[in-house]
């Protein structure tokens, strides 16, 4: 066995997770090749909900890239009925200062940006499709779909919710659905009254929601969901007017958002996650991210998590000389939190993707007479980051 500190990491992926990955370990010294499938690094659509937590992870390790630059802060998140009424309120900004870093909404272009920026010189091979991996004591060897074969001393597989190397390590799998199709779009859009800045809200309808996010610089992030049989989300092939006819009738914002949105800026995705796997990682391989572990989006989790492995991985990999068992540790120290978010973010989206008169008065009653302190208490362990043992002087 090779009792070598690792000098080069491989990762198959350029997506947050595998940017991130690059980020923190260049910061304890590695050098890092990245293999990504896609040609071009597209400025990927949509936006997301970056949460404390990953904020916190990442400057667990030093990597503190200026997210203020693309983004405004969210200062409270509330749940509504469709007409707009409020249910019940979180504040984030009491939690965010007591944990002493903000949440932001972003577009994910901005967020490649930032990291692309962090991990400067780094190779970036793109059109370069991980097909599969061999491993031995002194390394390992990715194969790469076009025939070619790169060398590293560990390998991470980053490579999303279909991961080639996850594949290979597990097995055939299917992704779970959930049971409901998501659109999203960033649009240009202003309304300081009823969307005013660090505004987010829920909008919970019966087997549909619409989420908002005002993300600053003259942009809202916006989503809607609704229920539907995963063979139906197949075959959808729906444009705006679908969505407005989901939403017609809806408060004004959400119905102005829709309309104001040109309809080849609206993202159709379908929700799925897969359940928690107790073994992510083998010999000198590890997964990181939506590869070990997509989550649905109810929590606004599933970035931020993957900042959260990336910082952790590089606090395991810091001065270790055993690389399997760094990887390992990695693993075992993230299990319980992953395990314990991917079960709390199918509750709350079976909660808020509700349908029927029963389910949806049950939904919005229960949250009405919620305690704050218990929403709050529940979101602040979700938007805490810790370690069991930093190994990297921040
Ligand atoms: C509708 C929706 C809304 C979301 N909203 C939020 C939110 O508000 N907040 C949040 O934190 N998260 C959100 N997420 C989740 C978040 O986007 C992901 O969890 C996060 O991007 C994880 O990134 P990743 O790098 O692990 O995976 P990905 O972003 O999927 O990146 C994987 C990369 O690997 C590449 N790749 C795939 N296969 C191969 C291969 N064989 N070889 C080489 N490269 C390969 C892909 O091209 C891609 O670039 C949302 C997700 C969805 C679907």
């Amino acid at each position: 066995m090779s009792t070598r500190e690792p000098r080069k990491a491989i990762v198959a992926g350029a997506g947050i997770g595998g940017l991130t990955a690059a980020a923190t370990l260049r910061k304890i010294g590695l050098e890092v090749e990245i293999y990504e499938r896609a040609k071009e690094l597209k400025h990927a659509g949509g936006a997301l909900s970056l949460m404390s937590n990953g904020v916190l992870a990442l400057r667990s390790v030093g990597v503190e890239p200026n997210f203020a630059k693309y983004s405004d802060t969210l200062s409270e998140l509330s749940f509504r009925t469709t007409s707009g009424k409020i249910i019940k309120t979180l504040k984030f900004r009491g939690i965010t200062e007591e944990l002493g870093a903000p949440t932001y909404g972003m577009r994910r272009g901005d967020l490649q940006r930032l990291l692309l920026d962090e991990i400067g010189d780094t190779r970036i091979e793109l059109n370069s499709k991980a097909a599969g991996f061999e491993a031995d004591d002194d390394g390992v060897r990715l194969h790469l779909e076009d025939g070619r074969t790169v060398h590293g001393d560990l390998l991470i597989g980053a490579d999303g919710i279909d991961s080639a190397v996850r594949r290979q390590l597990v097995g055939p799998e299917t992704a779970r659905d959930a049971g409901y199709l998501c659109w999203l779009a960033t649009p240009v859009y202003s309304d300081p009254e009823r969307v005013p800045a660090g505004y987010a809200a829920h909008y919970w309808g019966d087997g549909a929601r619409f989420g908002i996010a005002n993300i600053g610089f003259g942009r809202v992030y916006w989503w809607g969901t609704k229920n539907m049989s995963p063979e139906a989300v197949h075959a959808y092939r729906g444009g705006r007017d679908d969505v407005l006819r989901t939403f017609a009738g809806w408060a004004p914002e959400v119905v102005a958002m829709i309309k104001g949105t040109p309809e080849e800026e609206i993202i159709v995705v379908r929700a799925q996650d897969r359940p928690f796997l107790e073994h992510w990682g083998r010999g000198r391989v590890t997964l990181l991210g939506d590869a070990a572990h997509p989550i649905l989006t109810a929590l606004g989790q599933g970035a931020a998590l993957a900042m959260e492995d990336a910082a952790v991985l590089a606090h395991h990999l810091a001065g270790a000389t055993d690389v399997p068992a760094a990887l390992r540790a990695y693993e075992n120290e993230r299990g319980p939190r992953i395990r314990e978010l991917i079960r709390r973010a199918r509750t709350m989206s079976k909660l808020e993707q509700s349908e029927g008169r029963l389910g949806v008065a049950f939904r919005n009653t229960y949250f009405r007479l919620l305690p704050d302190w218990a929403i709050e208490r529940y979101n602040r362990s979700v938007m805490s980051f810790s370690l069991e043992q930093p190994r990297v002087p921040s």
